[in-house]
């Protein structure tokens, strides 16, 4: 048994080291990845949920590595938070996105508003604000078309500074989601402060609607309070044919999820959007 135990422990020890090592040469890596351009972005049609318009995308960061492939977010926006690299990942997917649905409207390709993730610990550092002006100018976007989804930990660790970020970009015009509604803990005394455009309930709920009765009524509940305060309510998840027709009997404005388009890289999306127009 002792031997067993010290060959477990040294299989823990080096398992753990392996995976220290790993994130501390992703960390590295981060570092050269924007330089490198090996971020890229995809988007995700949020859609009218009568019509099927396309109302706007959301941009989903990627990492094209150049030895592991494409990354996702939860392999690498946690190790960019850790490292301080989330500022400059943050500014650098304003910029882009902005630079992105600028051409797109340029060449008539209409995917409405653009949405972009901010993270909690971005909304400590005022230069958010400049950076977020620098790519609306340079883009030519106007604020009321860029979409910031703000997640209930920012405001839940609110201070000073994301306050006043918050209260700065709805003075500007541009609009605010709250990401996965309904997760966190804080209270809803913040709908009424900080007056965001939109509530997006969390995939969770939206995922059980079909089988879980209590997820049903969240989701109503959800969107009563946001009719109620004049909000807008995106769905976010939505994989199924009966998710969708749940949701639409609801009365949620806007759908999004595997159901109508998972998220496209941009060749993808303008081969989705034209085939969606010819149909
Ligand atoms: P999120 O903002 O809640 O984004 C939704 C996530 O759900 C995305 O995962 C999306 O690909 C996925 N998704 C969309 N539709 C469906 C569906 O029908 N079913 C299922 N199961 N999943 C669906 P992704 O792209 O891996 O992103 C994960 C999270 O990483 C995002 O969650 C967001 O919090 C964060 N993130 C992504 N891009 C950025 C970024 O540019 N900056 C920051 N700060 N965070 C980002
Ligand atoms: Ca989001
Ligand atoms: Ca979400
Ligand atoms: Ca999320």
């Amino acid at each position: 048994a002792k031997t067993l135990g010290r060959a477990r422990y040294s299989f823990f020890h080096s398992e753990l080291n392996f995976r220290l090592q790993a994130s501390l040469e992703l960390e590295q890596q981060l570092a050269h990845a924007i330089a490198h351009g090996e971020l890229v972005l995809h988007y995700q049609p949020q859609v009218d949920a009568m019509s099927g318009a396309v109302v706007a995308v959301e941009a989903l960061v990627r990492w094209q590595h150049p030895t592991r492939g494409l990354l996702f977010p939860g392999q690498f926006i946690g190790l960019a938070e850790e490292s301080g690299k989330i500022a400059e990942m943050g500014v650098w997917t304003l910029r882009e996105a902005c630079r992105q649905l600028a051409d797109w409207k340029a060449r008539g390709i209409r995917v409405g508003n653009m949405a972009v993730n901010v993270s909690a610990l971005e909304f400590r550092d005022h230069r958010l604000l400049d950076s977020l002006q620098a790519a609306l100018a340079a883009s030519g976007i106007a604020p009321s078309e860029l979409e910031i989804e703000i997640t209930e930990s920012v405001l839940m660790a609110e201070t000073e500074t994301s306050q006043r970020i918050i209260e700065r970009l709805r003075q500007l015009g541009v609009g605010i989601a709250i990401d996965d509604f309904g997760t966190g803990y804080s209270s809803l005394a913040y709908l009424k402060r900080l007056r965001p455009n939109q509530l997006k309930i969390d995939q969770s709920f939206v995922n059980d609607a079909d089988t879980d009765s209590d997820s049903r009524a969240i989701v109503r509940g959800v969107v009563g309070l946001a009719n109620a305060l004049g909000l807008s309510v995106v769905a976010e998840g939505v994989e199924t044919i009966e998710q969708q027709a749940f949701l639409q009997e609801s009365g949620c404005h806007t759908l999004q999820g595997y159901y109508i388009a998972r998220p496209l890289a941009v060749e993808a999306l303008e081969a989705w959007m034209a085939e969606r127009h010819n149909k």
